[in-house]
């Protein structure tokens, strides 16, 4: 069955993070963007609407709506900055669905509920100096140590570095066993040892916190190994699939933005005696940000249709977040150019636009690791398996049980 219709309740949910965008970030981000500031308390404005952990299930604190409605919350909040969006792809999408899916029930007791309820912050450290694409190359380490082990090293390039309370962190507990030897842990800003240092001077995403994480023998309790030793790499990359998820529904929320000051302008701006909008290439131009948008779409939505039926969706997602980045850069662009001049200040919000727009092609993945796994799926060098671990399937009514287990 093939259904493109959203529920009333996802119309709603549409409406209600437009208005909120329009009335709460329209108005400031052109400042915030230019002091390089966060607005921490947006992200508990998005809380009070249930937002924070829109499609985790009641039972942990969460709105209990589709993944779908995921995607509708990225690209509306997108369509206003993407360091707003950034925060929800790593709090939700890395970090708290990630507990959700290989938590055991005490973790989701103790973070997966506050995270939901928007009370605590949650983001993801896995990127490394010296290790971005090449995830196995990390340096960070846990060592045993009895009851907990001692985490020594840094991770960069963390989203939410300054403002979240709790990190999902991977190290190694064994690198002789490479890929297999890396776990996962969530780790609490408040314990000795840890520090973070936002990076300043960032192209884009500047209304947004970035930076370094570190950590100086900071000691983990075992109860917050997640997953079991070993399962790190594995639950990085199923992170992936719903950060990446959510990633590609804001890469629609840019092209939308890029759409509507490009028509905006286009029917404002005369040259040669008409409306610009009127010369043919720039109707090219708008036709491909219509035609980007829609595609990146139908590409999001199913990827979230999969998620619905508790299906893997490792493939669709990467191809969803590959070309959904691309065509917003591209309108990001061309929504400059057919500003002009104009689109090469800040008077108008098409610079940010194009600025922005870049990250996505970079983070969770960049466009060359995206390419590289579509053609190894088409080749047939890469299948994926079954997890032992899945999301579960919405509706949700059946998750205590499943995940009980
Ligand atoms: C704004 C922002 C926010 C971020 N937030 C987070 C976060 O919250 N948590 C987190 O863990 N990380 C985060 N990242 C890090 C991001 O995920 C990494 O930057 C990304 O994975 C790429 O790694 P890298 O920068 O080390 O590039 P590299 O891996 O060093 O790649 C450099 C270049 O080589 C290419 N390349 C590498 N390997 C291959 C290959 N096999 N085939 C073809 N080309 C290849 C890449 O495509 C790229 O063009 C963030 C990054 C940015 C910019």
């Amino acid at each position: 069955m093939m259904n493109f219709d959203f529920t009333d309740e996802q119309e709603l949910l549409r409406k209600t993070v437009r208005s909120f965008v329009d009335r709460e970030i329209m108005p400031y981000i052109k400042e915030w963007d230019e002091k390089q500031h966060f607005e921490t308390s947006i992200l508990s404005r998005l809380a009070d609407l249930g937002l924070m952990g829109v499609c985790i299930p009641e039972q942990y604190g969460g709105s209990g709506m589709d993944y779908n409605s995921l995607a509708i919350v990225c690209e509306e909040l997108e369509r206003g900055d993407t360091a707003f969006r950034t925060a929800v792809s790593v709090h939700t999408g890395l970090n708290s669905m990630t507990i959700l899916q290989w938590g055991n029930e005490e973790q989701k007791q103790k973070y997966l509920i506050p995270q939901s309820k928007g009370e605590k912050v949650g983001a993801f450290g896995l990127t490394e100096p010296n290790a971005g694409s090449d995830v196995a190359a990390m340096q960070t380490t846990a060592t045993d140590a009895g009851d907990h082990y001692i985490l020594n090293g840094s991770k960069t390039w963390i989203s939410l570095c300054d403002v979240a309370d709790y990190f999902l962190v991977f190290a190694y507990t064994d690198k002789s066993k490479k890929h297999h030897g890396i776990s996962a842990f969530i780790v609490e800003r408040s314990w000795e040892g840890f520090s973070s240092k936002a990076i300043k001077g960032k192209l884009g995403i500047r209304a947004g916190n970035t930076g370094e994480i570190l950590f100086d023998n900071v000691k983990v309790p075992k109860q917050n190994l997640l997953g079991s030793e070993g399962e790190g790499f594995k639950i990085a990359m199923s992170a992936l699939d719903n950060g990446r998820f959510t990633v590609a529904a804001g890469a629609c929320g840019t092209i939308m933005a890029s759409l509507e000051a490009s028509l905006k302008y286009c029917h404002e701006r005369s040259t040669f005696g008409k409306e610009i909008g009127r010369h043919q290439l720039v109707q090219q131009m708008i036709a491909k940000m219509e035609a980007g948008l829609i595609q990146s779409r139908l590409l999001v939505y199913r990827a979230g249709c999969l998620k619905n039926q508790g299906k893997r969706n490792t493939r669709e997602t990467s191809l969803a977040k590959w070309q959904a980045c691309d065509y917003a850069f591209e309108a990001a662009n061309d929504a400059v150019q057919i500003h002009g001049a104009y689109g090469f200040s800040n008077e108008y919000p098409v610079e940010r636009y194009l600025r922005n727009a870049k990250a996505p092609v970079i983070y969770e993945g960049t466009r060359e690791i995206h390419t590289v796994m579509q053609a190894e799926y088409a080749l047939g060098y890469r299948a994926d398996k079954p997890l032992s671990n899945m999301l579960p399937a919405w509706p949700f009514e059946s998750v205590s049980e499943e995940i009980m287990k």
